[in-house]
Order: C-alpha cells, then sequence, then structure tokens
C-alpha cells in the first residue's frame, strides 16, 4: 500500500508505531483517507490562488470548489461507512486496534470540519466578490450617460470651430483636440458596455434587417483604412442567405467592426475575407460569420487571454496598436446573448480567424403598398461573366457570387 501524504503517515506511525504492519482490511480505507487529504491540500491551493485573482475569475473558481465540494462529500460519506462497516475480526492481532480506528474516523471529522471551513471562506469571498463587482458594473452603467454627454459637447464643438476659418496652427490644435476626443469616446464606450453587460443592463433589440446591406456597411468603414495599408477586403456571403433577417443589428455590426478593426490592425499584407453562411435553426437562421485575415497571428499560448477583459496578447501590443483589450471581451459577451459562441485558430506569422455565430429569426419582406411583388433578381443563369481582379480572394469571391 502507498500513502502519499505526509500528515496521514505521520499519524499512523505515531499511533501504531514506527514500525507496525497495516491490516490488510485497512488498505482500500487508508487509501481513500490518503486520497481525501490530497485533494483537501489542492482545494486549499486552488483557494488560496483565488485570493489573487479578479473576481470574474474568482466566481469562476468559487462554482468549481462548490462542485468539487460535493463531490468530496460523496467520497467522505462512503469513507464514513467503511469505517463502520469495519468488522472486529478485521482487526484482530493489532493490540491498540480499537483506538486506531477511533484515530481514523477522528481524522476524517477533522478532515470534513476543516474543509468544509475553506470552503465556507471561500463561498464568502466569492459572495463578496460577485457583490462589489454588480456594485461597480452599477455603478459604471449609472454614470454613463454622465460621462458621454460632455464628451459628445466637446466632439461638437470641436467640429463646429473645425468649420470655421482658422489660422493653420489653430486648426492644428483643434484637430488634435478632435482626434483625442473621438479616441477617448471609443475607450469609454467601451468600458461603458462592459459595465453594463456585466451587470446585465444590456438588452437586445429584435427587428427585421437586410443583412447584406448591413455587412456592406461595416466593410465600406474599412475600405479606405485597407486602400490606405494596401491590403484587400473581401466579403463573401454563401447562397441562400436570407434577405431579412430579425436581430439586433447594432450588436452584430458592433461584432463585425471589432473583429474587421482587429483584423486590419493587426494585418500589413495581404488581405481580409469576411464570409458569412446560414443554416435553418429553431428560430429561424443560424448565422455564422468567419472574419479571417493574413496578419501577424496569435501565439498559442497567448490564445486564452484573447476574450479576458484589459488584456492584449502582449503588453508590447498597447504601445504599437493602441487598444484597451475590451473589444473581444465585449464581442464574446454579445455574441453569447445573441445565443451564439465565438471561436478563435491563427498560426503566428500566418493570420487569424475569428468565427462567431447568432441566432436570428426570420422575416418576410414587406409587399409594396400597390401589392406589386418586389423586384425579382436580375435573371443571370446561363450568361457567361468574366470577373477581372488583380486578387486571386478577390476573384473567388465573386466567382462564388456569380455563381450562386
Ligand atoms: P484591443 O482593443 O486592444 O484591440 P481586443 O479585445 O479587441 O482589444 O483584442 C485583444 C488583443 O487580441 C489585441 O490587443 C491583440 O493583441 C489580439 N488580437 C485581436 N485580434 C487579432 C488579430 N486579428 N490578429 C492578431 N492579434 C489579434
Amino acid at each position: 500500500m502507498m500513502l502519499q501524504h505526509r500528515l496521514l503517515l505521520r499519524q499512523i506511525r505515531k499511533h501504531l508505531g514506527p514500525d507496525a504492519v497495516i491490516p490488510e482490511s485497512w488498505a482500500p480505507l487508508l487509501q481513500a483517507v490518503d486520497e481525501a487529504y490530497l485533494q483537501f491540500d489542492s482545494d486549499r491551493k486552488l483557494a488560496e490562488r483565488a485570493m489573487q485573482l479578479s473576481s470574474d475569475e474568482l466566481v469562476a473558481a468559487g462554482r468549481k470548489l462548490e462542485e468539487q465540494y460535493t463531490r468530496n462529500l460523496e467520497v467522505l460519506n462512503r469513507l464514513r461507512s467503511s469505517v463502520a462497516a469495519l468488522r472486529p475480526a478485521d482487526l484482530a492481532g493489532t493490540a491498540r486496534a480499537e483506538d486506531d480506528l477511533l484515530t481514523v474516523a477522528h481524522l476524517l471529522e477533522d478532515l470534513i470540519a476543516r474543509r468544509r471551513e475553506a470552503e465556507v471562506a471561500m463561498l464568502q469571498a466569492t459572495a463578496t466578490a460577485e457583490a462589489a463587482n454588480r456594485a461597480k458594473s452599477e455603478f459604471l452603467a449609472n454614470i454613463s450617460h454622465e460621462i458621454r454627454t460632455p464628451m459628445n459637447a466637446i466632439i461638437g464643438m470641436g467640429s463646429l470651430l473645425l468649420d470655421l476659418s482658422l489660422e493653420p496652427e489653430q486648426r492644428e490644435y483643434v484637430e488634435t483636440i478632435r482626434n483625442s476626443a473621438d479616441a477617448l469616446l471609443e475607450i469609454i464606450n467601451d468600458i461603458l458596455d462592459f459595465s453594463k453587460i456585466e451587470a446585465g443592463r444590456l438588452e437586445l433589440e429584435a427587428h427585421p434587417f437586410d443583412l447584406r446591406v448591413a455587412l456592406e456597411q461595416v466593410l465600406d468603414l474599412f475600405a479606405s483604412p485597407c486602400a490606405e495599408k494596401n491590403i484587400e477586403l473581401g466579403l463573401y456571403l454563401a447562397a441562400g442567405l436570407p434577405d431579412l433577417v430579425v436581430a439586433d443589428s447594432t450588436r452584430l455590426r458592433q461584432v463585425l467592426v471589432n473583429l474587421v478593426g482587429n483584423a486590419v490592425k493587426f494585418t500589413a499584407q495581404g488581405g481580409i475575407t469576411v464570409s458569412v453562411t446560414t443554416c435553418p435553426a429553431e428560430t429561424g437562421w443560424q448565422l455564422t460569420f468567419v472574419v479571417e485575415d493574413t496578419g501577424i497571428g496569435i501565439p498559442a499560448d497567448r490564445m486564452d487571454r484573447l476574450f479576458k477583459s484589459f488584456s492584449q496578447v502582449d503588453s508590447s501590443t498597447t504601445r504599437r496598436y493602441g487598444g484597451s483589450g475590451l473589444g473581444l471581451a465585449i464581442s464574446q459577451k454579445l455574441v453569447e446573448l445573441m445565443g451564439g459562441q465565438i471561436q478563435v485558430t491563427s498560426a503566428p506569422g500566418l493570420g487569424s480567424s475569428f468565427r462567431f455565430t447568432i441566432n436570428a429569426g426570420s422575416a418576410t419582406p414587406p409587399v409594396a403598398e400597390d401589392g406589386a411583388e418586389p423586384p425579382a433578381a436580375v435573371e443571370l443563369a446561363g450568361h457567361r461573366v468574366l470577373v477581372v481582379d488583380d486578387n486571386e480572394v478577390n476573384r473567388r469571391i465573386l466567382e462564388q457570387q456569380l455563381q450562386s
């Protein structure tokens, strides 16, 4: 029998003497006590580590501990009944057998009591952290209006000032104020959105919108940054995509702007492709979006940080590329609110691919007031088309769109 826990070994030696032979029938029981002790140590380490974690992680650790507690309680109850079931015959030949049995029973009681204490402390810490987190998020969600109003005044007045005839030096100063205010508002918006989601105060809307138009509007935002960097930006819509879907177009757009924005930010050559596919779902449609880039990529050991709030792949990112490290955390939460999931695959130096799904309802296109059918798509079947573009990705996208 191999017992590992030092405290248990010491107790056994103390009670049975240094050279005592442990009765064979005790083996399963002592083995189980040994395992329970080892488990207790690892739980305690988890609890200690949890004290140094952020509140989010603390909440997750608390849940894990709660689950473990239930499991351990079962183990301990089984142990208790094995102790109770030991027959006097099992103990024959050991002088202080009864005493030793009592010692084992006490060890178990002690173990249960200590474990429970640690767990109560942990659950209290988790509850406090959860409450503090909620209070912080609610405070931020409450003051969001107060923060945004003066920012809008600064940006609005700055724009008005820029329309006046200014000296070159004055213009330069006002432009700096405008640009900094824009950047600041973006960060404030991220932080406020994040708090609102955390406080459970973000409510999704559901309205019908034209998916193609929404996607094209997002890509339009990045057309000129891509042209400046000389990288390609392509949109691929799979065949069978519904014209109208019912979802929160603003929040979908927010996720796409963030993913495409990151892709543009971290890609120096090659390009970005956004593709959309769909399949029928209970709600109407499940839409899958993939934003793929040929940029710097993300090292495998940094993947787990990506969706954590306020974190970037490495600390030099902020200096080189800016950003608050909140975009992906917000996107993940929004995608989950929209009934989907977000995943990433990446190869450093080759590029990254962010894939997410959302659930959308279906809507029928409105019938014109005079009752006429909406205009039918131009009939292309049977025609031959020559696609000319210097970019292979664009050629592929156009080919597939024309085929569909
Ligand atoms: P930020 O506002 O800093 O961009 P995000 O949460 O959107 O915050 O992204 C977090 C980090 O993930 C980025 O700082 C970057 O290090 C990494 N990242 C996100 N998207 C990409 C991408 N397409 N390619 C490479 N790295 C990326």
